[in-house]
């Protein structure tokens, strides 16, 4: 489809179109000569038909040998540990099966011509001709090296003053409790109200510390994971037997619905992977059964601390291909305009409901990046006045890989005793 156009012009038009024709041309073309970023056009088979200066420059390779070649041999993108990009990872591969949208990659790795490894940011934007057919696509590139160095710094920055940070707070708390102790101390009441009030916000302080060094870790990846093997079920009704005591502290009522509106028949014939017996659907999924924890408590002491009274339902359900997680409460809800912002960094909703409730702003940024480490997905659907719920999407594993998945960890374990102490059991 490209370039077709040029010869066709020359031959029916002439005068002033064609002069303004051939200076839209030139126009364009000084643009693609001079912006540093990379741009490729490829057309419906994967031929690359453009290829500007920019995209030599990150490629390696020359724009005479890059023309007429397959997109897959000049743009080799990798992940983070060099891992070569599966179709379903690679957003140019993507372009051609899935989406009538443009596709960003701020993670990708490309490697050049001489086989050196860069970072680059990437998005490809599909080509629709008059008849709303693909027809080709364009990526626009560029190498990211240097801002992911100062993202690096800025993240091994805040990691160092929280960890540093981390260890004065704790003993100013760990003096204040003494201060506050009748068995060690004698304070007035007045006193008491005071060092409270103190004691109150070096926890908020200390809390703020763990979740900066979480969302630093997070970001680089550094945050520790060993998934295992978790049947949802029983996982999230144990956490939910731990997180009773607190709901019942603000009078609200805690419910665990295992049935919620599954549609899913038992998949696994009413056996679990031990072989037992049981009636209801099992949900296995692959995930750190620790961090999952810390997920599932933060939405749930979000939910009591956004609901004054009513009720908080935490439960699981799914269809043959998802598990499932939703934390249900009855409380203030959220604005509709903030719902899209609310799972990034440091955001919290400025409402007179919420203004004196403390928070870092953190707790969601930090549930998201937990929940996409296991290709999972979290969102919130919300009315104001009436309560939230938070979802969480998990990749449901099929009984045969739930069984796989068993046998490599018990070979693991056996392998390695030492480990079994660690290695969550499944149920
Ligand atoms: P915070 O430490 O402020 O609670 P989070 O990242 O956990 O930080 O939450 C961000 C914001 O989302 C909160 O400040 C609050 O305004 C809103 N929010 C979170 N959960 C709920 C909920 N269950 N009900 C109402 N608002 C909520």
């Amino acid at each position: 489809m490209f370039g077709h156009g040029h010869s066709k012009v020359n031959g029916a038009a002439g005068g002033n179109l064609e002069n303004s024709l051939r200076d839209e041309r030139q126009k364009s073309s000084i643009i693609l000569n001079a912006i540093e970023d990379g741009v490729m056009l490829i057309d419906k088979n994967g031929i690359i038909e453009l290829f500007n200066p920019g995209a030599a420059n990150i490629t390696g390779w020359p724009e005479s040998e890059a023309r007429k070649l397959n997109y897959k041999s000049i743009m080799r993108l990798s992940d983070e540990k060099g891992e070569p990009y599966t179709p379903e990872q690679d957003p140019l591969t993507r372009i051609f099966t899935a989406s009538n949208e443009t596709i960003r990659d701020n993670k990708a790795f490309l490697v050049t011509k001489s086989g050196k490894q860069i970072p680059l940011s990437i998005s490809v934007s599909p080509l629709l001709d008059s008849n709303k057919q693909f027809s080709g696509a364009v990526a626009i590139f560029r190498d990211v090296t240097q801002e992911r160095q100062e993202e690096k710094q800025r993240a091994e920055f805040i990691s160092t003053a929280s960890h540093e940070m981390r260890t004065p707070v704790a003993a100013i708390e760990g003096y204040l409790a003494l201060a506050l102790n009748d068995k060690v101390s004698t304070i007035d009441s007045r006193a008491r109200q005071y060092l409270d009030k103190a004691h109150e916000s070096t926890q908020h302080l200390g809390k703020l510390f763990q979740d900066l060094l979480t969302s630093a870790k997070a970001e680089d990846g550094r945050l520790n994971s060993h998934p295992a093997l978790v049947e949802l079920g029983d996982y999230v009704e144990k956490i939910c037997n731990d997180l009773r005591f607190a709901a019942d502290k603000k009078g609200l009522a805690l419910e665990f619905s295992s049935l919620g509106n599954s549609q899913t028949i038992d998949a696994t014939g009413g056996k679990n992977v031990a072989g037992q017996k049981i009636i209801r659907p099992l949900f296995y999924v692959l995930v750190d059964p620790d961090r999952m924890r810390e997920v599932v408590t933060n939405l749930f002491d979000n939910a009591v601390k956004y609901t004054d009274q009513g009720k908080i339902t935490i439960g699981i359900t799914g269809d043959d291909h998802i598990a499932q997680i939703y934390i249900k409460d009855t409380g203030v809800g959220i604005p509709a305009e903030d719902i899209p912002h609310l799972f990034q960094k440091f955001y919290r909703v400025d409402s007179s409901a919420t203004r004196t409730i403390g928070g870092t702003g953190l707790g969601l940024y930090i549930c998201r990046k937990i929940v996409e480490l296991y290709q999972g997905r979290i969102w919130v659907e919300s009315e104001m006045g009436k309560g939230s719920t938070f979802f969480i999407n998990l990749p449901r594993l099929s009984t045969e890989q739930a069984q796989a998945q068993k046998q490599r960890e018990s070979a693991e374990t056996a392998m390695n005793p030492i480990n079994s102490l660690t290695t969550p059991v499944i149920q």
